[in-house]
């Protein structure tokens, strides 16, 4: 199975991505968590992407597709995958569509969670990262057992630098004018389809799991 997540930055798509992953046997495939893993080891495309992210800008598709398509043909993709934070943009979906095609693939699901902006920043601002096993966690909603230290590896959990409310605000405006379009995309490929991303963790990966059976 192929599914792809939709919907605004801190939606919830990685925190059900992983859900998903788990319950399914497929990877999680995140392109926010390959570049922070590049900047982390500081490789070049690391310094590339994180000019970007910085600003809350997306990085250019060239590289962002060279990425994902590389990591989409490792062995461990091919019986599926859950794909987190992309496509981010019409281009991005129409080369992932192009490549699937060639194999006489497709997506399965594209699953927008659904979030109002209004509960966007304040979801952000609490967030806290592991940006060692890319695990999420939320100060109030989703908090780790200890406090600043990851559950999964015990690594110290970090406010993100795109994070701040600056950053967030450039973010979903990105969002709104670049991503959102998808939308529309997937819906006339009759793929689409919503859930409501405001309920709890549980509930909304129950409404996931209802649609994916
Ligand atoms: P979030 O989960 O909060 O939406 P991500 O971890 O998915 O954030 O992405 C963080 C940043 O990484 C984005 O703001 C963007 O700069 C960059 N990025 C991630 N995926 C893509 C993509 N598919 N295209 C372009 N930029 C991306
Ligand atoms: P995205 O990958 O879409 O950017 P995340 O999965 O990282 O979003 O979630 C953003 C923040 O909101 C994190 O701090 C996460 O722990 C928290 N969160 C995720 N799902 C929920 C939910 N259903 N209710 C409340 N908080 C949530
Ligand atoms: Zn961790």
């Amino acid at each position: 199975m192929k599914i792809i997540m939709l919907g605004a930055p801190g939606a919830g798509k990685g925190t059900q991505a992983k859900m998903i992953a788990e319950k399914y046997g497929i990877p999680h495939v995140s392109t926010g968590d390959i570049f922070r893993a590049n900047i982390k080891n500081g490789t070049a495309l690391g310094k590339e992407a994180k000019q970007y992210m910085d600003q809350g800008l997306l990085v250019p598709d060239e590289l962002t597709v060279k990425i994902l398509l590389d990591r989409v043909a490792q062995e461990d993709c091919a019986g599926g995958y859950v794909l987190d934070g992309f496509p981010r943009t019409i281009p991005q979906a129409q080369v992932l569509d192009e490549a699937l095609g060639k194999q006489n693939e497709s997506i399965d699901y594209a699953v927008d969670v659904d979030v109002p902006d209004e509960n966007i920043v304040k979801r952000m601002s609490g967030r806290r990262a592991c940006l060692k096993c890319g695990a999420t966690y939320h100060v109030e909603h989703i908090p780790p057992k200890q406090e600043g230290i990851c559950d999964s590896c015990g690594s110290d959990l970090v406010l993100r630098d795109d994070d701040k409310p600056e950053t967030v605000q450039n973010r979903l405006k990105v969002y709104h004018e670049q991503t959102q379009p998808l939308i529309e995309y997937y819906t006339q490929k009759g793929i689409l389809r919503t859930v409501d991303g405001t309920m709890d963790m549980e509930e909304v990966f129950r409404a996931i799991v209802a649609i994916l059976g």
